[in-house]
């Protein structure tokens, strides 16, 4: 109750009978109450003290004639918010590609023009030279160029991504460490890493459909992307086969479509069905459609997500694709007036992925009532650290796009420079956790080869001697231990020292899950 108007009485606490009708009438300003209290006092409405035995303590009470008269409260002080805490906001624009040579007579109309991005997209040394001519330096070119040769995934980027790239500081920019690999920030691999670090394919009672958790299935649509990420989990499936990799490959094909449907149809369990390849936004708007409508059709499928990062590296696709929005757009309303929920994940990691364009397309989604929600990847130099990731979810939020996963960094291949360690999830976690809403805070989670998901703190036993974190997955494998293997590079020397003894490697597990058994 606002103390604002009327005649307040100030009256001794001590001789004070706290009635019912006297806490209905106290006023909730629970600091000045407080200041008060500690004094010895109670401010009382004057229409409460009839309802009160207080006023039976006449000679204690002292009657002020309004809130002018009222004892002084500090009021509460509250500095200006600083530019920097509203960073989120400021978003680029303009025609920002223009400062690439290559891109300097290209129009805001053709920029905006998903195909054109998809036209002019870089999947080559040659033709990633051409557009960045001038601009780096020949060390840099031929770093890239050894780098595409020794990576799991195909080399794609948009020029959006190039345009947003500093080329003047090509070897710190957070978008390029995501999509151009360099020969000269190789690390070896995790002795523990595997191409298929979640270990999908042991979960696929049907070829692409991946069956781990009991409510919900993983459908591998479609084998291509917009752009291909060196960080990407599924490399063993996604893209076209490398020097490194010949690629388990989930073509877009009728009958394995029918296949996943039919099993979905026949396990009552699951409610819950994730479209996603490769990137959704890679399937044409009749495969939207044929798709949402038949997960629609079965009674038990109560959520549909449509999952692509075409938000965050060509949101242009939601800009002039009008026909699969509409197509996307359709299911969710069809869903709607089904009661089943549709939305569409997507994945950014950096703040520097969200722009003007990036506003525009999330609130072309909004205003059709399509829920976002987005899902990170924790990675060393791109986002490992609170003022990054905390501008993120911000971002993030400010433009409606719901942070929902950050992941502590799968056990790729090829990526050991991007990785971090447990306890940089840990650390991220305790400091970003209350600058959004609880609802836009993502859940820090490591997902662990085999035993999916488990939030960041949630180990049974750490050890950043030899960086293993051991976890148990009640729901998917009840009784097992699960482990996580932070990068050996971040490991203090003696971690280094046993890494490098092949003979040492199954000790350090098992005495790693048996403190962890110990402590059950
Ligand atoms: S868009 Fe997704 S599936 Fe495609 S390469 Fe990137 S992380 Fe992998």
């Amino acid at each position: 109750m606002a103390r604002d108007s009327g005649r307040w009485a100030l009256c001794d606490s001590s001789r004070y009978d706290n009635t019912g009708a006297l806490s209905d009438c106290a006023f909730t300003d629970e600091a000045r109450s407080a200041k008060l209290a500690r004094h010895g006092f109670v401010l009382v409405p004057e229409h409460c003290l009839s309802m009160s035995k207080a006023s039976s303590n006449a000679e204690s009470i002292v009657e002020l004639s309004n809130q002018a008269h009222a004892p002084a409260l500090a009021p509460a002080h509250k500095p200006p918010v600083s530019p920097e805490a509203l960073a989120h906001r400021e978003l680029r624009r303009g025609p920002f590609w223009q400062r690439i040579n290559a891109y300097a007579d290209v129009t805001e109309a053709e920029f905006l023009d998903h195909q054109w991005q998809a036209k002019n997209s870089i999947t080559n040394v040659p033709k990633l030279l051409a557009v960045l001519k001038g601009l780096v330096s020949s060390d840099f070119v031929h770093d890239a160029e050894n780098g595409f040769q020794h990576t799991p995934m195909p080399v794609r980027v948009s020029p959006y991504l190039l345009s947003l790239i500093d080329w003047s500081n090509p070897y710190e920019d957070p978008l390029r460490i995501q999509f151009i690999p360099l020969l000269s920030r190789r690390l070896p691999d995790h002795p523990k890493v595997d191409l298929d670090p979640l270990h999908e394919r042991q979960d696929m009672p049907v070829p692409g459909l991946s069956h781990r958790y009991p409510d919900k299935v993983l459908f591998l649509s479609i084998p291509t992307c917009p752009v291909y990420c060196r960080f990407c989990t599924r490399s063993y499936a996604v893209g076209l086969d490398t020097e490194e990799v010949h690629k388990l490959t989930f073509s877009v094909d009728i009958e394995r479509w029918r296949a996943a449907i039919a099993y979905v149809a026949s396990r009552p369990e699951v409610e819950d069905v994730l479209i996603s390849g490769g990137d959704a936004s890679q399937l044409r708007a009749e495969q939207v459609t044929f798709l949402g409508e038949a997960f629609l059709a079965i009674p038990h499928v109560r959520r549909i997500r449509f999952a692509t990062k075409g938000l965050a590296v060509m949101p242009q696709k939601f800009l002039t694709d009008n026909a699969w929005t509409d197509a996307v757009t359709a299911i969710v309303e069809k869903g709607r007036k089904s009661h089943v929920d549709v939305m569409i994940h997507t994945h950014f990691n950096h703040p520097n992925e969200i722009t003007s364009i990036t506003q525009a397309a999330a609130n072309k989604l909004h205003e059709r009532g399509i829920f976002v929600r987005n899902q990170t990847v924790i990675m060393r130099g791109v986002n490992d650290s609170p003022a990054t990731m905390g501008l993120l979810i911000k971002r993030l939020s400010y433009i409606n796009v719901h942070p929902y996963y950050a992941y502590v960094h799968d056990m790729v291949k090829g990526v050991e420079d991007l990785r971090t360690t447990v306890a940089t999830g840990q650390h991220i976690e305790k400091q970003i956790r209350g600058l959004v809403g609880g609802f836009n805070m993502p859940a820090v989670v490591v997902d662990t080869p085999g035993g999916g998901k488990r939030e960041v703190h949630s180990y049974e036993h750490y050890d950043q001697v030899t960086g293993i974190s051991v976890y148990l997955s009640p729901v998917v494998h009840p009784g097992e231990y699960f482990c996580y293997f932070d990068p050996i590079h971040l490991l203090p020397p003696e971690g280094q020292v046993r890494w490098a003894k092949p003979e040492e490697h199954d000790k350090m597990i098992e005495e790693a899950i048996a403190v962890a058994r110990s402590k059950a």
